[in-house]
């Protein structure tokens, strides 16, 4: 089952993704996450994503498209994918298909999570991550241990990410806008798109999503 997670920086993607593969056994694939790790490494991929990132502008397709490529062609997608912040253009989802239909596999779905962007603004700047394996936290809602290792993984530290300042969000959100959110109508018009209303508890969202791909897999004959 490929799944598609859609929705604006913050919307709840990748805190939705790290449950949904333990439910449904298929692979995260996070490009933020992808391009983050190899900023840390200071590998070249994360030389060249390093500008865009910071001002929060997106990294060029053919990039992203490379990295997508090569992580389809690893084993553990076999069975599908769920795309955490991919694709974020038309090209990408264009070049998605095309890699699918090449595998032999196809795109079941894709969910949007609206959250409203004032919303979103408060979430970000409280927002704290794992600067190993991308546990998510929030200062308000989900709060961190005030000291020690990720509680997840239990060697990363916990961080804020260096794009979650007021005036990167905005930048985020106004791409997300222009480039990103036109990917509504292009799924909608192959009848894939499902809205989730992403502005409720992680668990209600997460129930939510669950009833949506477990009715996909049901009508599909999937498993
Ligand atoms: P994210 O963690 O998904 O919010 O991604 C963080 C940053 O990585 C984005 O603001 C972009 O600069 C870059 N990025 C991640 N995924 C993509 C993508 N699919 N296309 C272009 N840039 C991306």
């Amino acid at each position: 089952m490929n799944v598609i997670l859609l929705g604006a920086p913050g919307s709840g993607k990748g805190t939705q993704a790290q449950q949904l593969v333990e439910k449904y056994s298929i692979p995260q694939i996070s490009t933020g996450d992808i391009l983050r790790k190899a900023l840390k490494d200071g590998t070249d991929l994360g030389k060249e994503a390093k500008k865009f990132m910071e001002a929060g502008q997106l990294v060029p397709d053919e990039v992203i498209l490379g990295i997508i490529a090569e992580r389809l062609q690893q084993n553990d997608c076999k069975k599908g994918a769920i795309f955490d912040g991919f694709p974020r253009t038309i090209q990408q989802a264009d070049a998605l298909n095309a890699i699918l239909n090449k595998i032999g596999s196809q795109l079941d779905l894709t969910v949007s999570l609206e959250v409203p962007d004032e919303k979103i603004i408060k979430r970000l700047t409280s927002r704290r991550v794992c600067n190993n394996c991308g546990a998510v936290f929030n200062t308000v809602s989900n709060p961190p241990p005030a000291e020690g290792n990720c509680p997840s993984c239990k060697t990363g530290q916990i961080i804020q990410r260096s794009d979650d300042q007021e005036s990167t969000i905005r930048s985020r959100l106004d791409v997300y806008h222009r480039q990103t959110k036109p990917l509504q109508d292009y799924y909608s018009g192959r009848g894939v798109l499902r809205m989730v209303d992403g502005d409720g508890s992680p668990q209600d969202i997460y129930t939510k999503l669950c009833r949506l791909l477990d009715d996909h897999l049901k009508e599909s004959g999937g498993n």
